[in-house]
């Protein structure tokens, strides 16, 4: 409890530095939201923005070769500039992301929703939160979910060398192949604070950058309703939600989906992730 509360301050502590950093620093991209720090893509302006809300190809193929020779190296992807921040193709597709997690007290209650409307989500874990909550990959390798890297201990990758960097992917992707059976193909840095090294490491190790483009704000609190009105008002073809399902009390979260999946469902989307594993 003391600890999720200390994580929750750091992160907010830690979501201004990440804004700030954008802002001063050509380095660093900011997603679709900034995670953890109250963005919407409404909110975003200047060239910045226009940089990160140009349109990104959500490929479900490794982007193998893609012309370049040194790209045409085997499980290498090509580097990406910035991260996918929605679904393309046709239709009513929308994807869920929980991130943060496991937690053993709002996770369950999360797949138990997912379960009743047969429907899949992705969850970026965090590999602290994973070694101790193993049974919980093994659920959604079972029920079908995808599981990304969301890092180790949720750090400020901008702040870290590459060495360290690598050992908060590497060590992360080591437990979730372990618990949940394959590793993971997906990979969200924590605050949306991406950087080249954060992209070209992800590219080496096998992981497509996905970031998101509606933020919940639900590791704010802001209430039940809000966090329902921020998926339903956001709702549109290719939005990626982004929500958490630990870092703090989640209880709002775990309510809120409860709402808003059956609304999305009645209004024709289709909610949908990427393979489990990329062939
Ligand atoms: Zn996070």
């Amino acid at each position: 409890m003391e600890k999720d509360q200390l994580f929750t301050r750091r992160r907010m502590l830690l979501g201004s530095a990440a804004l700030l950093g954008a802002a001063g620093a050509g380095g660093v991209l900011m997603s679709g939201g900034g995670d953890e720090a109250a963005r919407t893509t409404a909110g975003l302006a200047g060239p910045q923005a226009r940089q990160v809300l140009k349109p990104s190809a959500f490929r479900l193929q490794p982007l193998i070769g893609a012309g370049t020779p040194h790209n045409a190296v085997p499980g290498k992807l090509k580097v990406r500039h910035q991260p996918i921040l929605r679904l393309t193709g046709k239709g009513r597709n929308m994807m869920l992301t929980f991130d943060d997690g496991p937690h053993p007290d709002y996770t369950p209650h999360i797949l138990d929703t997912l379960a009743k409307y047969d429907v899949r989500a992705m969850f970026f874990v965090c590999g602290e939160m994973a070694v101790d909550n193993k049974e919980l990959l093994a659920r959604m390798a079972e029920e079908g979910h995808v599981v990304g890297n969301h890092t180790w201990d949720h750090p400020l990758l901008t702040q870290l060398t590459r060495g360290d960097i690598r050992d908060q992917i590497e060590r992360t992707s080591d437990v979730i192949e372990d618990a949940y059976g394959d590793r993971p193909q997906w990979f969200r840095a924590p605050y949306g604070a991406w950087n080249r090294a954060t992209f070209q490491l992800g590219a080496e190790m096998g992981m497509e950058p996905m970031a998101w483009t509606v933020d919940t704000t639900d590791w704010m609190t802001p209430g039940t309703s809000t966090v329902i009105k921020r998926v339903e008002h956001g709702a549109a073809p290719g939005v990626v939600i982004l929500s958490h399902d630990a870092g703090g009390d989640r209880t709002q979260s775990v309510r809120a989906i409860r709402e808003y999946l059956p609304y999305l469902l009645d209004h024709g989307y289709h909610l949908t992730v990427p393979p489990r594993r990329m062939t």
